[in-house]
């Protein structure tokens, strides 16, 4: 038996508190705690936090490249009963399918080319029989702030565009996400997206980083995303 590593205790310790407090602003603001999932993002996380996190019970994990979550996860997601992986970063319609394979929900179904992809890769799929033909849950990402180097689509286009893929597509959209610019308050992006969820008929919205999750509950984040405040500081990115 190896002994714990150090970072255990304290993810634990560090994961609790944020659901209490996700909890809290939940009940502050007459929502069920149970309606939010905690996404919990470990790009460029150590592995050993990141299986400090899983003997803590965390399930639902977020990554940003496809790629360093295939090396990650992609012989572990088997051996492990109810992981949920989510892509939350940029998806290059070439990666379509190692995308596919590995995610349960891809949250940054951002332009018309990759619903295109998608749907290429959906019929492909279902043309071989495969049971792995579903898609897997997809999120349309909106540019709140409408900034030029962020993904996602705009908020003046993103009725227009769940519309093409629900109906053009026959894409199945399950919520919105975003991420707000840096440095402004995040409230009025966090009702922003709430406003364009509600007015296209989604239940799902995944809002609120370390920094600002509990602004995101109280504004109806059906999931928050977050990754420094429970496994600490990322490491610098090695490529
Ligand atoms: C990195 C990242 C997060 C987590 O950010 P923290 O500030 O560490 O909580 C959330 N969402 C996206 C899209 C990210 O890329």
């Amino acid at each position: 038996m190896s002994s714990a590593p150090p970072e255990m205790p304290e993810i634990a310790v560090r994961r609790e508190r944020i659901l209490a407090r996700i909890a809290a602003s939940a009940s502050q603001a007459g929502r069920d705690p149970a309606e939010i999932t905690l996404v919990a993002v470990s790009k460029s996380q150590s592995e050993a936090r990141v299986a400090a996190m899983l003997a803590a019970g965390q399930r639902t994990f977020g990554e940003n490249r496809v790629q360093e979550a295939a090396v990650r996860w992609g012989e572990r997601k088997a051996r492990i009963p109810g992981l949920e992986l989510r892509l939350i970063g940029p998806l290059q319609s070439n990666k379509t399918a190692e995308a596919c394979a590995l995610f349960d929900v891809i949250e940054t179904l951002d332009r018309d080319s990759l619903a295109r992809a998608l749907v290429a890769h959906r019929d492909k799929m279902a043309a071989q029989r495969d049971k792995a033909a579903a898609l897997p849950r997809l999120y349309v990402q909106v540019n709140t702030g409408e900034e030029a180097q962020k993904s996602g689509i705009a908020p003046q286009d993103a009725d227009a565009f769940i519309a093409a893929c629900r109906e053009g597509y026959g894409l199945s959209i399950e919520g919105l996400m975003c991420i707000p610019p840096a440095g402004e308050a995040p409230g009025p992006h966090f009702a922003l997206l709430a406003k364009i969820a509600a007015r296209n008929g989604l239940a799902h919205l995944s809002m609120g980083m370390s920094g600002d999750y509990e602004i995101a509950v109280r504004l109806g984040a059906t999931s928050v995303r977050i990754g420094e405040a429970l496994f600490g500081a990322r490491t610098p990115v090695e490529k």
